[in-house]
Protein backbone atom coordinates (compact mmCIF):
# COMPACT_ATOMS: atom_id res chain seq x y z
CA UNK A 1 0.00 0.00 0.00
CA UNK A 2 1.31 3.76 -0.83
CA UNK A 3 2.02 5.78 1.51
CA UNK A 4 1.09 9.58 0.94
CA UNK A 5 2.00 12.97 2.82
CA UNK A 6 -0.97 15.97 2.31
CA UNK A 7 1.18 19.09 3.07
CA UNK A 8 -0.18 22.21 4.29
CA UNK A 9 -4.02 21.48 3.66
CA UNK A 10 -7.20 23.38 5.85
CA UNK A 11 -7.72 19.84 7.80
CA UNK A 12 -11.57 19.92 8.57
CA UNK A 13 -12.25 17.43 10.66
CA UNK A 14 -16.02 17.71 12.85
CA UNK A 15 -15.16 14.70 14.91
CA UNK A 16 -12.59 16.65 16.43
CA UNK A 17 -13.94 20.00 15.52
CA UNK A 18 -10.66 21.15 14.26
CA UNK A 19 -10.23 23.57 11.43
CA UNK A 20 -6.46 24.26 11.03
CA UNK A 21 -3.70 24.31 8.88
CA UNK A 22 -2.02 20.48 9.01
CA UNK A 23 0.13 17.96 7.43
CA UNK A 24 -1.68 14.72 7.28
CA UNK A 25 -0.09 11.14 6.72
CA UNK A 26 -1.73 8.18 5.14
CA UNK A 27 -0.45 4.76 5.55
CA UNK A 28 -1.51 1.53 4.26
CA UNK A 29 -5.26 2.99 3.49
CA UNK A 30 -5.29 4.64 6.99
CA UNK A 31 -4.98 8.12 8.35
CA UNK A 32 -1.79 7.92 10.26
CA UNK A 33 -1.17 11.16 11.39
CA UNK A 34 -2.73 14.72 11.74
CA UNK A 35 0.20 17.57 12.79
CA UNK A 36 1.75 20.69 12.14
CA UNK A 37 4.37 19.50 10.36
CA UNK A 38 5.38 16.02 9.39
CA UNK A 39 8.23 14.94 7.35
CA UNK A 40 7.84 12.75 3.93
CA UNK A 41 9.05 9.09 4.86
CA UNK A 42 11.30 7.46 2.31
CA UNK A 43 9.52 7.23 -0.60
CA UNK A 44 6.17 8.85 0.53
CA UNK A 45 4.46 10.48 -1.99
CA UNK A 46 4.19 14.10 -1.10
CA UNK A 47 0.58 16.33 -2.48
CA UNK A 48 0.65 20.37 -1.60
CA UNK A 49 -2.28 21.24 -0.34
CA UNK A 50 -2.01 24.65 0.54
CA UNK A 51 -4.98 26.87 0.08
CA UNK A 52 -7.37 23.75 -0.62
CA UNK A 53 -9.75 22.46 1.60
CA UNK A 54 -9.49 18.87 3.38
CA UNK A 55 -12.57 17.02 4.06
CA UNK A 56 -13.56 13.49 5.43
CA UNK A 57 -14.68 11.78 1.83
CA UNK A 58 -18.00 12.49 1.81
CA UNK A 59 -20.66 10.02 2.46
CA UNK A 60 -23.59 10.40 -0.26
CA UNK A 61 -26.55 8.68 1.13
CA UNK A 62 -28.92 8.82 -1.73
CA UNK A 63 -27.33 7.44 -5.00
CA UNK A 64 -29.42 5.43 -7.97
CA UNK A 65 -27.23 3.50 -10.01
CA UNK A 66 -29.85 1.70 -12.45
CA UNK A 67 -28.01 -1.59 -12.55
CA UNK A 68 -29.34 -4.09 -13.33
CA UNK A 69 -32.29 -3.21 -15.16
CA UNK A 70 -31.54 0.49 -16.88
CA UNK A 71 -27.08 0.60 -17.26
CA UNK A 72 -27.51 3.12 -20.66
CA UNK A 73 -28.28 5.81 -17.63
CA UNK A 74 -25.84 4.53 -15.52
CA UNK A 75 -23.91 1.09 -14.30
CA UNK A 76 -22.15 0.27 -11.43
CA UNK A 77 -19.39 1.31 -12.81
CA UNK A 78 -20.22 4.58 -14.51
CA UNK A 79 -21.79 5.50 -11.00
CA UNK A 80 -18.46 4.99 -9.28
CA UNK A 81 -16.60 6.87 -11.25
CA UNK A 82 -18.73 9.72 -11.08
CA UNK A 83 -18.74 9.53 -7.39
CA UNK A 84 -15.08 9.97 -7.18
CA UNK A 85 -14.75 13.08 -9.29
CA UNK A 86 -17.41 14.54 -7.30
CA UNK A 87 -15.71 13.14 -3.58
CA UNK A 88 -18.12 10.83 -2.74
CA UNK A 89 -15.84 8.00 -1.37
CA UNK A 90 -18.97 5.94 -0.02
CA UNK A 91 -22.54 6.13 -1.43
CA UNK A 92 -25.62 4.32 -0.36
CA UNK A 93 -27.61 3.08 -3.18
CA UNK A 94 -31.28 2.80 -3.26
CA UNK A 95 -33.08 -0.30 -4.12
CA UNK A 96 -35.38 0.98 -6.50
CA UNK A 97 -33.81 -1.12 -9.67
CA UNK A 98 -34.97 -3.95 -11.95
CA UNK A 99 -35.39 -6.38 -10.51
CA UNK A 100 -35.38 -4.55 -7.31
CA UNK A 101 -33.68 -4.99 -4.28
CA UNK A 102 -36.50 -6.49 -2.21
CA UNK A 103 -34.70 -10.22 -2.45
CA UNK A 104 -31.89 -11.65 -0.42
CA UNK A 105 -30.79 -13.22 -3.68
CA UNK A 106 -31.16 -9.97 -5.62
CA UNK A 107 -29.01 -8.12 -2.94
CA UNK A 108 -25.78 -10.61 -3.06
CA UNK A 109 -25.70 -10.57 -6.34
CA UNK A 110 -25.82 -6.83 -7.01
CA UNK A 111 -23.17 -6.57 -3.98
CA UNK A 112 -20.76 -9.18 -5.89
CA UNK A 113 -20.93 -6.94 -8.88
CA UNK A 114 -19.71 -4.05 -7.12
CA UNK A 115 -16.54 -5.43 -5.71
CA UNK A 116 -13.33 -4.09 -6.78
CA UNK A 117 -14.84 -0.32 -7.45
CA UNK A 118 -12.50 2.66 -6.47
CA UNK A 119 -15.31 4.12 -4.02
CA UNK A 120 -17.18 2.13 -1.14
CA UNK A 121 -20.68 1.03 -2.09
CA UNK A 122 -23.38 0.27 0.47
CA UNK A 123 -26.47 -1.10 -0.37
CA UNK A 124 -29.82 -0.36 0.80
CA UNK A 125 -33.04 -2.92 0.48
CA UNK A 126 -37.19 -2.45 -0.25
CA UNK A 127 -39.03 -2.42 2.90
CA UNK A 128 -41.85 -4.17 1.13
CA UNK A 129 -42.07 -6.93 -1.70
CA UNK A 130 -41.54 -5.30 -5.07
CA UNK A 131 -41.69 -2.17 -3.63
CA UNK A 132 -45.32 -2.65 -3.51
CA UNK A 133 -46.42 -1.68 -0.47
CA UNK A 134 -48.50 -4.41 0.55
CA UNK A 135 -46.09 -6.84 2.19
CA UNK A 136 -43.20 -6.35 4.44
CA UNK A 137 -39.74 -7.79 2.74
CA UNK A 138 -37.63 -10.67 5.00
CA UNK A 139 -36.07 -7.75 6.33
CA UNK A 140 -33.70 -9.81 8.72
CA UNK A 141 -32.59 -11.67 6.16
CA UNK A 142 -31.92 -8.22 4.16
CA UNK A 143 -29.70 -6.85 7.17
CA UNK A 144 -27.66 -10.36 7.04
CA UNK A 145 -27.24 -10.17 3.02
CA UNK A 146 -25.23 -7.27 3.63
CA UNK A 147 -28.16 -4.54 3.66
CA UNK A 148 -27.26 -1.14 5.44
CA UNK A 149 -30.68 0.68 5.10
CA UNK A 150 -34.21 -0.01 4.40
CA UNK A 151 -36.03 1.90 2.27
CA UNK A 152 -38.84 1.54 -0.56
CA UNK A 153 -37.39 4.96 -2.20
CA UNK A 154 -39.16 6.26 -5.28
CA UNK A 155 -41.99 4.87 -3.56
CA UNK A 156 -43.24 5.85 -0.41
CA UNK A 157 -44.39 3.19 2.55
CA UNK A 158 -48.33 4.36 2.14
CA UNK A 159 -49.91 1.82 4.61
CA UNK A 160 -49.35 3.61 7.68
CA UNK A 161 -49.47 0.05 9.49
CA UNK A 162 -47.00 -1.47 7.36
CA UNK A 163 -44.49 1.50 8.11
CA UNK A 164 -44.81 1.33 11.78
CA UNK A 165 -44.93 -2.20 11.79
CA UNK A 166 -41.42 -1.78 9.19
CA UNK A 167 -40.25 1.05 11.97
CA UNK A 168 -40.24 -1.64 15.00
CA UNK A 169 -38.38 -4.54 12.85
CA UNK A 170 -35.64 -1.83 11.44
CA UNK A 171 -35.14 -0.47 14.92
CA UNK A 172 -35.03 -4.09 16.91
CA UNK A 173 -32.16 -5.10 13.76
CA UNK A 174 -30.95 -1.88 14.40
CA UNK A 175 -30.59 -0.98 10.53
CA UNK A 176 -31.94 2.91 9.78
CA UNK A 177 -35.24 3.16 8.11
CA UNK A 178 -35.32 5.77 5.24
CA UNK A 179 -38.94 6.60 3.72
CA UNK A 180 -39.45 8.31 0.57
CA UNK A 181 -42.18 11.01 1.98
CA UNK A 182 -44.58 11.50 -0.71
CA UNK A 183 -48.25 10.32 -0.82
CA UNK A 184 -49.17 9.21 -4.02
CA UNK A 185 -52.78 9.89 -3.68
CA UNK A 186 -51.99 13.84 -2.72
CA UNK A 187 -49.22 14.12 -5.87
CA UNK A 188 -51.16 12.38 -8.30
CA UNK A 189 -49.73 12.75 -11.90
CA UNK A 190 -48.00 16.29 -10.75
CA UNK A 191 -45.15 17.22 -12.19
CA UNK A 192 -44.51 20.62 -11.14
CA UNK A 193 -44.96 22.68 -7.27
CA UNK A 194 -47.34 24.84 -9.24
CA UNK A 195 -49.39 25.71 -11.94
CA UNK A 196 -47.35 28.14 -14.17
CA UNK A 197 -49.58 30.97 -15.61
CA UNK A 198 -50.04 29.43 -19.77
CA UNK A 199 -48.51 26.19 -19.24
CA UNK A 200 -51.07 23.09 -18.71
CA UNK A 201 -48.53 20.63 -16.76
CA UNK A 202 -50.34 19.62 -13.19
CA UNK A 203 -49.24 20.36 -10.31
CA UNK A 204 -47.68 18.10 -7.09
CA UNK A 205 -49.11 19.81 -3.80
CA UNK A 206 -47.06 20.29 -0.67
CA UNK A 207 -49.44 17.54 1.56
CA UNK A 208 -48.34 15.00 -0.64
CA UNK A 209 -44.69 15.68 1.55
CA UNK A 210 -46.31 17.13 4.54
CA UNK A 211 -48.98 14.50 5.16
CA UNK A 212 -46.22 12.18 4.43
CA UNK A 213 -43.70 13.76 6.91
CA UNK A 214 -46.41 13.83 9.42
CA UNK A 215 -46.85 10.16 9.96
CA UNK A 216 -43.30 9.19 9.24
CA UNK A 217 -42.83 11.60 12.46
CA UNK A 218 -46.06 9.39 14.41
CA UNK A 219 -44.26 6.50 12.87
CA UNK A 220 -41.25 7.59 15.05
CA UNK A 221 -42.96 6.21 18.10
CA UNK A 222 -41.74 2.31 16.99
CA UNK A 223 -38.27 3.54 16.15
CA UNK A 224 -35.96 5.69 14.24
CA UNK A 225 -36.85 6.76 10.67
CA UNK A 226 -35.01 8.74 8.70
CA UNK A 227 -36.50 11.62 5.92
CA UNK A 228 -35.43 11.86 2.90
CA UNK A 229 -35.25 14.58 0.45
CA UNK A 230 -36.84 17.40 2.54
CA UNK A 231 -38.22 20.20 0.20
CA UNK A 232 -40.79 22.09 2.18
CA UNK A 233 -41.01 25.07 4.66
CA UNK A 234 -43.59 22.69 6.62
CA UNK A 235 -41.55 19.89 6.43
CA UNK A 236 -38.26 20.98 7.98
CA UNK A 237 -40.35 22.93 10.64
CA UNK A 238 -42.01 19.48 11.53
CA UNK A 239 -38.63 18.03 11.55
CA UNK A 240 -37.45 20.67 14.13
CA UNK A 241 -40.24 20.41 16.35
CA UNK A 242 -39.86 16.29 16.19
CA UNK A 243 -36.36 16.52 17.30
CA UNK A 244 -36.95 18.98 20.22
CA UNK A 245 -39.65 16.27 20.97
CA UNK A 246 -36.81 14.17 21.67
CA UNK A 247 -38.30 11.60 18.69
CA UNK A 248 -35.46 9.87 16.97
CA UNK A 249 -35.97 11.09 13.47
CA UNK A 250 -33.43 12.67 10.84
CA UNK A 251 -33.79 14.56 7.34
CA UNK A 252 -31.78 14.63 4.44
CA UNK A 253 -32.12 17.10 1.83
CA UNK A 254 -30.39 17.43 -1.55
CA UNK A 255 -28.49 20.60 -3.51
CA UNK A 256 -31.25 20.85 -5.86
CA UNK A 257 -33.50 22.48 -2.70
CA UNK A 258 -31.35 24.78 -1.23
CA UNK A 259 -30.22 26.26 -4.69
CA UNK A 260 -32.85 26.30 -7.20
CA UNK A 261 -37.38 27.43 -6.71
CA UNK A 262 -39.81 26.65 -9.00
CA UNK A 263 -39.11 29.94 -10.11
CA UNK A 264 -35.93 28.32 -11.98
CA UNK A 265 -38.08 25.52 -13.34
CA UNK A 266 -37.97 25.77 -16.91
CA UNK A 267 -41.52 23.77 -18.13
CA UNK A 268 -39.58 22.80 -21.25
CA UNK A 269 -36.31 21.63 -20.05
CA UNK A 270 -37.14 17.94 -17.84
CA UNK A 271 -33.61 18.30 -16.54
CA UNK A 272 -35.71 20.28 -14.08
CA UNK A 273 -38.42 17.73 -13.46
CA UNK A 274 -37.47 15.79 -9.94
CA UNK A 275 -39.58 14.72 -7.29
CA UNK A 276 -40.41 16.47 -5.11
CA UNK A 277 -40.68 19.14 -7.13
CA UNK A 278 -38.72 22.53 -7.01
CA UNK A 279 -40.63 24.41 -4.29
CA UNK A 280 -40.94 28.00 -3.43
CA UNK A 281 -38.22 30.54 -2.61
CA UNK A 282 -39.58 30.09 0.90
CA UNK A 283 -39.13 26.57 0.97
CA UNK A 284 -35.87 26.96 -0.27
CA UNK A 285 -35.36 29.68 2.59
CA UNK A 286 -36.17 27.32 5.14
CA UNK A 287 -34.13 24.51 3.80
CA UNK A 288 -31.68 26.99 4.17
CA UNK A 289 -31.78 27.77 7.84
CA UNK A 290 -32.85 24.12 8.57
CA UNK A 291 -29.40 23.31 7.31
CA UNK A 292 -27.74 26.23 9.24
CA UNK A 293 -29.62 25.25 12.57
CA UNK A 294 -28.57 21.37 12.16
CA UNK A 295 -32.15 20.14 11.99
CA UNK A 296 -31.54 18.44 8.86
CA UNK A 297 -28.66 16.00 9.42
CA UNK A 298 -27.33 15.26 6.22
CA UNK A 299 -26.91 16.49 2.01
CA UNK A 300 -27.61 13.66 0.04
CA UNK A 301 -27.79 13.99 -4.21
CA UNK A 302 -30.53 11.70 -5.04
CA UNK A 303 -28.18 11.01 -8.03
CA UNK A 304 -30.96 9.79 -10.06
CA UNK A 305 -29.87 9.74 -13.67
CA UNK A 306 -31.85 8.91 -17.42
CA UNK A 307 -30.58 8.66 -20.63
CA UNK A 308 -30.51 11.29 -23.03
CA UNK A 309 -33.04 10.10 -24.82
CA UNK A 310 -35.57 9.43 -22.07
CA UNK A 311 -35.32 13.05 -20.58
CA UNK A 312 -36.01 14.64 -24.23
CA UNK A 313 -39.72 13.16 -23.88
CA UNK A 314 -40.60 16.30 -22.18
CA UNK A 315 -41.47 17.19 -18.77
CA UNK A 316 -44.90 15.38 -19.02
CA UNK A 317 -43.40 11.99 -20.34
CA UNK A 318 -40.17 12.25 -19.09
CA UNK A 319 -39.12 10.30 -15.55
CA UNK A 320 -38.23 12.17 -12.52
CA UNK A 321 -34.75 12.89 -11.48
CA UNK A 322 -31.45 14.54 -11.81
CA UNK A 323 -28.12 13.69 -11.37
CA UNK A 324 -25.89 15.28 -8.84
CA UNK A 325 -22.48 13.39 -7.43
CA UNK A 326 -20.39 15.55 -9.85
CA UNK A 327 -22.18 18.81 -8.77
CA UNK A 328 -22.49 18.19 -4.84
CA UNK A 329 -18.83 20.22 -3.93
CA UNK A 330 -19.47 23.36 -5.84
CA UNK A 331 -23.16 23.91 -4.93
CA UNK A 332 -22.24 23.51 -1.47
CA UNK A 333 -19.34 25.52 -1.15
CA UNK A 334 -20.35 28.12 -3.33
CA UNK A 335 -23.64 28.40 -2.28
CA UNK A 336 -23.54 27.79 1.59
CA UNK A 337 -19.84 27.90 2.92
CA UNK A 338 -18.97 30.97 0.55
CA UNK A 339 -22.04 32.76 1.62
CA UNK A 340 -21.49 32.46 5.02
CA UNK A 341 -24.91 29.90 5.65
CA UNK A 342 -23.10 27.15 6.87
CA UNK A 343 -19.13 26.79 8.13
CA UNK A 344 -16.61 24.74 6.44
CA UNK A 345 -16.73 22.46 9.84
CA UNK A 346 -20.91 22.07 9.97
CA UNK A 347 -20.48 20.97 5.62
CA UNK A 348 -18.04 18.29 6.47
CA UNK A 349 -20.41 17.37 9.09
CA UNK A 350 -23.56 17.16 6.77
CA UNK A 351 -21.18 15.83 3.50
CA UNK A 352 -19.39 13.27 6.13
CA UNK A 353 -19.53 12.98 9.73
CA UNK A 354 -23.25 12.64 9.96
CA UNK A 355 -24.31 10.46 7.11
CA UNK A 356 -21.93 8.09 8.29
CA UNK A 357 -23.26 8.18 11.50
CA UNK A 358 -26.56 7.19 10.53
CA UNK A 359 -25.55 4.16 8.19
CA UNK A 360 -23.31 2.73 11.27
CA UNK A 361 -20.09 3.82 8.68
CA UNK A 362 -17.94 3.84 12.29
CA UNK A 363 -14.88 4.28 10.20
CA UNK A 364 -15.79 6.54 7.68
CA UNK A 365 -17.07 10.36 8.10
CA UNK A 366 -13.79 12.03 9.84
CA UNK A 367 -10.13 12.24 9.48
CA UNK A 368 -9.43 10.71 12.97
CA UNK A 369 -5.87 8.37 13.13
CA UNK A 370 -6.75 4.90 12.39
CA UNK A 371 -9.70 5.73 10.23
CA UNK A 372 -10.14 4.53 6.66
CA UNK A 373 -8.03 7.00 4.30
CA UNK A 374 -10.90 8.49 2.65
CA UNK A 375 -10.36 11.79 1.75
CA UNK A 376 -11.72 15.04 -0.21
CA UNK A 377 -9.99 17.55 -1.51
CA UNK A 378 -11.61 20.80 -2.57
CA UNK A 379 -10.31 24.17 -3.76
CA UNK A 380 -12.22 27.02 -2.89
CA UNK A 381 -10.83 29.72 -5.14
CA UNK A 382 -11.02 28.64 -8.87
CA UNK A 383 -14.27 28.87 -10.67
CA UNK A 384 -16.03 26.93 -13.23
CA UNK A 385 -18.76 26.25 -15.15
CA UNK A 386 -20.62 22.86 -14.90
CA UNK A 387 -19.86 20.92 -18.35
CA UNK A 388 -22.58 20.00 -20.73
CA UNK A 389 -21.11 16.66 -20.24
CA UNK A 390 -20.34 13.94 -17.55
CA UNK A 391 -18.46 11.60 -15.91
CA UNK A 392 -22.02 10.04 -15.51
CA UNK A 393 -23.45 7.59 -18.33
CA UNK A 394 -26.36 10.74 -18.14
CA UNK A 395 -26.16 14.58 -18.50
CA UNK A 396 -29.40 15.24 -16.35
CA UNK A 397 -28.58 18.20 -14.76
CA UNK A 398 -29.91 21.50 -14.17
CA UNK A 399 -26.93 23.11 -13.10
CA UNK A 400 -25.25 23.20 -16.33
CA UNK A 401 -22.76 26.67 -17.40
CA UNK A 402 -23.56 27.57 -13.98
CA UNK A 403 -20.46 29.02 -12.48
CA UNK A 404 -19.18 27.57 -9.50
CA UNK A 405 -16.20 27.47 -6.88
CA UNK A 406 -14.91 24.32 -4.50
CA UNK A 407 -14.42 21.76 -7.00
CA UNK A 408 -13.07 18.86 -6.16
CA UNK A 409 -8.67 19.26 -6.47
CA UNK A 410 -8.02 15.39 -5.53
CA UNK A 411 -9.70 12.66 -4.09
CA UNK A 412 -8.60 9.44 -2.17
CA UNK A 413 -10.41 6.06 -1.33
CA UNK A 414 -9.11 3.83 1.15
CA UNK A 415 -5.88 5.88 0.55
CA UNK A 416 -4.84 5.76 -3.16
CA UNK A 417 -6.00 8.76 -5.21
CA UNK A 418 -9.15 7.92 -7.38
CA UNK A 419 -9.20 11.70 -9.12
CA UNK A 420 -6.74 14.19 -9.23
CA UNK A 421 -6.10 17.45 -11.41
CA UNK A 422 -9.71 16.73 -13.16
CA UNK A 423 -8.25 12.89 -13.96
CA UNK A 424 -9.63 10.07 -12.69
CA UNK A 425 -7.67 7.00 -11.86
CA UNK A 426 -10.26 4.08 -11.67
ZN1 LIG B 1 -37.08 9.43 -3.25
Amino acid sequence: MPCLLLKNGLVIDPASGLEAVRDLLVKDGRISRLAAHISAPQGCEVFDAAGLWVFPGFVDMHVHAREPGAEKSETLASAARAAAAGGVTSLLLMPNTNPPMATTAALKKYRARAMGLPVNFFFSAAVTACRAGKKLTDLAGLKKAGALAFTDDGSCVEDGELLRRAVKIAARLGVPLLDHPELARFSGAGVLNRRVPGCALPAIGDEAETFAVLRDIMASGSGPVHLQHLSLKASVGLLRAAKAAGLPVTGETCPHYFTLSDRDADPRDANFKMKPPLRSPGDRAAVLAALADGTIDAIATDHAPHEHCLKEKGFLSAPFGVIGLETLAPLCVTELVLKNLVSKLSLAALLSANPARLLGLRRKGALSPGLDADITILDPRAAQRVPEHFFSLSSNSPFKGRRLKGWPAAVISSGRFVFKAGRLFC
